[in-house]
């Protein structure tokens, strides 16, 4: 009985200690200022964003780049933002890569940078309900391919800056945007700048690229809007696994064909995958959204550093998206054995698309892999595309700082969250330039509107064009004028 008495008083402590840290959990974000909205003339950006997406800037290889529409955009930009144009200093890069700076006032400041890209995926051949290049408005949202990733984001920077110039200012803070022309391919583009930067030794401030957006978290009792602002990119590699064996005449097939084997791997790798953690980027995103949480998700979260062995499996099983931010993910996207049906292979092969998590190296995939696997299996690494994962931001940065202040103004009730980005962008290859760099596309959306990005019926919502050139507008204002 006095065993039990024990055991009982301990859960109480403990349940204890859980409640007092939860009710010890401060928020530290700074209280947003009130300040005057702009007018923006929606219909005059629609029609501007639709001028953008009705170039096809489509992705491609480089040697297949046809110029006209990249060189259109070009001067369709000229065109239409005029001030922006005249106050800016502009370098083509490699053919099509758009880099502008435009001079602060203070010299003493680092500058900071805009990003995004100009190509689109190619669109599907059908299935879409407004021919894609149309930019064809209705049900309140722009339709084509590139609306969403990222012609309207592109145009509301032009369009916010060009709204500053236009009040007759200067900013203090230096400003450049880049604008690479293969994002959705190689990403040479940004490669090319990234290396001008370099050799004339510029350092950014903050770094500011698309990325995630802002979701309903009222579920766990967050009033306004989420941000989840990309502070860092996990690491990308292809990796081969490879069985040898005979070829041979299908009618006489051994016990077990290189198919067979390669199939049994695949499956026990699936199996075995790697090890699931919390990062420093998933802890402060823990960090950031537990003091404006419901008690309830509050206690959980303020003691997640305990409860971390009851909350991962659970975590991992979630959704595949959760499981993303939390381990290096393994996709099996190839799958190879013979060219004809009566031949047996003499080598079958797979090709998994790795995503490789924080604190972790590309070579560890191989290591991990090699040892699940044992030694009837090959495993090399792909060299083309490979990269390690991103340095994480410094979230006590000015620029981080302007972020969250930025949100909150314009988003009431809004709060910005570290988020570990586990899609690609093209500010990955600026990492060593900076110490800040923050990946967001600044609308509300939900996985449906989230669906619509690289896949048929493509949409922007017309009131986002507002939404986005606001927020861009009030962070310029914040962190640059
Ligand atoms: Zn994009």
């Amino acid at each position: 009985m006095i065993v039990l008495y024990i055991i009982l008083a301990c859960i109480a402590v403990l349940l204890l200690i859980f409640i007092i840290r939860a009710l010890l959990v401060k928020d530290t974000a700074a209280a947003p200022e009130p300040y005057e909205k702009p007018q923006i003339d929606l219909d005059d950006a629609v029609k501007k964003v639709q001028g953008a997406i009705r170039i096809p800037t489509i992705s491609m290889r480089d040697e297949t780049i046809p110029d006209k529409p990249f060189l259109d955009l070009q001067a369709y930009l000229e065109k239409t933002f005029p001030l922006f144009h005249e106050k800016a200093q502009k370098r083509v890069i490699d053919k099509y890569a758009l880099m502008y700076r435009i001079e602060g006032s203070d010299k003493s400041l680092k500058p900071a940078m805009f990003m995004g890209h100009q190509d689109v995926v190619p669109p599907q051949e059908e299935g879409w309900k407004y021919p894609p290049f149309s930019a064809e408005i209705a049900d309140g949202c722009i339709w084509g391919r590139g609306s969403f990733d990222m012609k309207s984001q592109l145009v509301s920077i032009f369009e916010a800056t060009e709204m500053h110039l236009r009040q007759g200012k200067q900013p203090a803070r230096t400003m450049y945007f880049c604008f690479g022309h293969d994002e959705e391919f190689a990403g040479e583009g940004a490669q090319a700048m990234c290396r001008v930067l370099q050799s004339e030794g510029v350092e950014f401030e903050f770094i500011f690229d698309e990325g995630m957006n802002l979701l309903d978290a009222s579920m766990i009792g967050i009033e306004g809007p989420l941000a989840l602002v990309g502070v860092c990119e996990k690491g990308w590699v292809n990796a081969k696994i490879s069985v040898k064996g005979e070829a041979g005449h299908a009618a006489m097939p051994p016990k077990e064909t290189t198919a067979v084997t390669l199939a049994k791997g695949v499956a026990k790798l699936n199996k075995h995958q790697m090890k699931a953690r919390f990062t420093p980027a998933v802890n402060m995103l823990i960090k950031a959204v537990c003091p404006k949480a419901k008690f309830g998700f509050r206690l959980l979260m303020a003691n997640a550093d305990i409860l971390r062995p009851l909350v991962k499996p659970i975590l991992l099983r979630i959704s595949p998206s959760v499981a993303a931010l939390l381990r290096t993910t393994m996709a099996f996207t190839v799958l190879h054995g013979s060219d004809a049906a009566n031949v047996m292979p003499d080598e079958s092969y797979a090709i998994v698309n790795c995503r490789v998590n924080l604190g972790e190296k590309v070579e560890d995939v191989k290591t991990h892999m090699e040892k699940v696997l044992g030694p009837k299996y090959t495993v090399e690494l792909q060299e083309k595309g490979q990269h390690e994962p991103t340095s994480m931001s410094d979230l006590d940065s000015f620029g981080w700082k302007m972020m969250q202040k930025s949100v909150a103004e314009v988003f009431p009730g809004g709060v910005t969250a570290p988020f570990p980005f586990v899609a690609g962008t093209d500010s990955k290859f600026y990492d060593a330039l900076t110490h800040c760099t923050m990946k967001f596309s600044p609308h509300v959306t939900d996985a449906a509107y989230r669906a619509g990005m690289h896949n048929v019926n493509e949409y922007f919502k017309v009131s986002d064009v507002e939404c986005d050139i606001q927020f861009y507008y009030r962070f310029m204002e914040n962190a640059c004028f």
